[in-house]
């Protein structure tokens, strides 16, 4: 546990975009802490929320420091998800503004997380202070659970935090991830799920020889190219309701070799798969290894491996929270988002085994690029849309 280091808070702290200007000004690129923690340790206290700041450790790997924080202490539990850790800025030159100094102009802040996701995390962070300065009384409780390891191996970070709150007797009802999910618009689209992940590793075996003398070797090149029809001849499914069909992806394709007048000895591939709801790592891994051998028969050798993955498909079902997530949405953008489970992974799938989880927040269009940046309106529109959830949630709750 690491003291929460006195911090100076000389803004409004209901003010998101005061909020994310702060927030960016901490350098804290995973996996350093940056202050970023210790400040929103600061507000949240400020504000009466009880704030501990587990540290996890793994060998081989950095410390990292996180933040749990609750206010109440009765159900139900709204908790709001995070993390404060930015990936590097990468050239500064290239920056036309200093990616730590969270500079606006023309209602645009710019810098090194301001859309994923400090911008997101302050915004949700000034809600559930305006909301709990004029609600003390509300019943439930508001908890922020946020991590400094999402943009790195993502191993000492949410997994490891839900886990510590879990064995404290910590229960959730609902969550909100605040990524930044809006292509274009705050009113485009909130995530109620997302698609598993599978890497495979393929190698075929050949015999190297003299390319003038092909009966004396076996061309490799020739049994991947038959191995490779065989994984896509045909699709791996027609998609589900809330799910996109799944997508096998080539990501490499080796063989290595230099010469015009040798035939190669071994030829590899490297593919990853986006799946949905219809399958698990492993029966995905299954049917690859069916249709392998199917398109294989007895002429070419071959070995299949995959790599490791948490990556699971995972569907938060549409029903009242979901329903409540959108109405919150529709009423301050004016547009009723998608419900969508699109894009990559995010810590949403180590949540979901604790409680439904939903994810909304800023524009994501520059994230991890040169000049990230967010609207300064999109900002207060995340504040409101939050702000305006939480009150429905907790009087729903009281009403129950
Ligand atoms: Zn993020």
């Amino acid at each position: 546990m690491s003291q929460t280091a006195p911090t100076i808070l000389d803004f409004d702290l209901t003010d998101p975009i005061a909020l994310t200007q702060a927030l960016v000004r901490c350098p804290s690129v995973t996996p350093a802490e940056g202050g970023a923690l210790a400040l929103l340790g600061a507000v949240l206290n400020a504000e009466g929320f009880s704030v501990e700041r587990p540290v996890f450790s793994e060998p081989g790997m950095p410390d990292i420091e996180n933040l749990y924080a609750r206010i109440g202490s009765e159900g139900p539990v709204f908790v709001i998800a995070g993390h404060t850790d930015v990936v590097p800025p990468g050239d500064l030159a290239a920056w036309t503004h200093d990616p730590f100094a969270a500079e606006i102009v023309d209602g645009t802040l710019y810098g090194r997380g301001a859309c994923d996701m400090k911008g997101g995390l302050a915004a949700m962070v000034s809600a559930a202070i305006r909301y709990r300065r004029a609600n003390p009384d509300a019943p439930g409780s508001i908890a922020f659970l946020v991590t400094g390891d999402e943009e790195g191996p993502a191993v000492n970070g949410t997994v490891k935090l839900l886990a510590w709150a879990d064995r404290r007797g910590e229960r959730f009802d609902h969550c909100l991830l605040g990524e930044p999910t809006n292509p274009a618009a705050m009113s485009d689209m909130i995530k109620i799920g997302r698609r598993g992940s599978l890497t495979g590793k393929l190698t075929v075996h050949g015999v190297q020889g003299h390319v003038g003398y092909p009966h004396l070797a076996q061309n490799p090149i020739r049994g991947m190219v038959r191995l490779l029809a065989g994984l896509e001849e045909s699709p791996l499914d027609a998609g589900t309701e809330h799910f996109d069909p799944s997508n096998l992806e080539l990501t490499t394709l080796d063989v290595g070799n230099p010469a015009t007048n040798v035939i190669p000895a071994q030829a590899k591939a490297v593919f990853n798969i986006r799946f949905n709801d219809l399958w698990t790592p492993e029966t995905l891994a299954a049917e690859i290894e069916r249709r392998l051998r199917e398109a294989a028969g007895n002429a070419v050798r071959y070995e299949i491996s995959f790599e490791p993955t948490n990556a699971v498909a995972f569907l938060t079902q549409p029903g009242r929270f979901v329903a409540m997530v959108a109405d919150a949405v529709e009423a301050e953008t004016g547009k009723r988002p998608a419900l969508s489970t699109t894009g990559g992974t995010s810590d949403a799938r180590f949540i979901k085994n604790y409680c439904p989880v939903v994810e909304y927040g800023v524009v994501g269009q520059t994230m991890h690029q040169i000049d990230e940046q967010v609207a300064t309106a999109d900002l207060v529109t995340l504040e409101r849309v939050t702000h305006r959830l939480l009150a429905t949630y907790f009087a729903a709750a009281q009403h129950a």
